[in-house]
């Protein structure tokens, strides 16, 4: 995604405006199945001393509950602001820099995507998973296993005791 900055550098216009579909979310992220390419769109406006890029995007994915494996449909919207400057006078690490008359918004827009993925999707806060023992999605209700867990700590314990008598 390549905007060309020409029309502000030449001082012909103080706003540019753009739109893309942008296709790379599928390779920074293999392990999530987009179901259609990033929409970004935004501008890049020229404040008299600065340049501020402000965009927004929306991505839709395909994942799976982390807890009970069920197929999910994620739509994510997302959004950032950066100043943008001429490699002359670059600062921040935050800035987008202006190489050859243009901006690349590959980098920045696939950053915040990272960020703003969760870290894992869950059906619902509360999804119950699957039962250990036979599988079963428990969303659907019990399926009629014990489960009873003891914790490893008081077994180690429980053993002591025994041996001790
Ligand atoms: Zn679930
Ligand atoms: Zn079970």
């Amino acid at each position: 995604m390549r905007v060309d900055m020409t029309p502000i550098l030449s001082g012909r216009s103080d706003k540019i405006s753009f739109s893309f579909e942008w296709e790379g979310a599928d390779e920074l992220f293999p392990a999530l199945r987009f179901t259609s390419p990033v929409r970004v769109c935004g501008s890049v406006t020229d404040r008299s001393g600065y340049m501020l890029l402000t965009l927004s995007a929306e991505a839709e994915y395909t994942t799976e509950c982390a807890r009970c494996l069920e197929v999910l449909h994620r739509k994510l919207s997302f959004g950032l602001e950066k100043n943008v400057v001429l490699k002359s006078d670059a600062e921040d690490d935050d800035d987008v820099v202006v190489v050859d008359s243009a901006i690349l918004l590959d980098e920045p827009v696939g950053e915040l995507l990272f960020l703003e993925l969760p870290s894992r999707d869950l059906c619902r806060e509360d999804c119950r998973g699957l039962c250990p023992k036979c599988g079963k999605n428990l969303n659907a209700g019990d399926c009629g296993c014990s489960h009873r867990e003891i914790d490893p700590r008081l077994e180690v314990l429980k053993k002591f005791l025994d041996t001790e008598e």
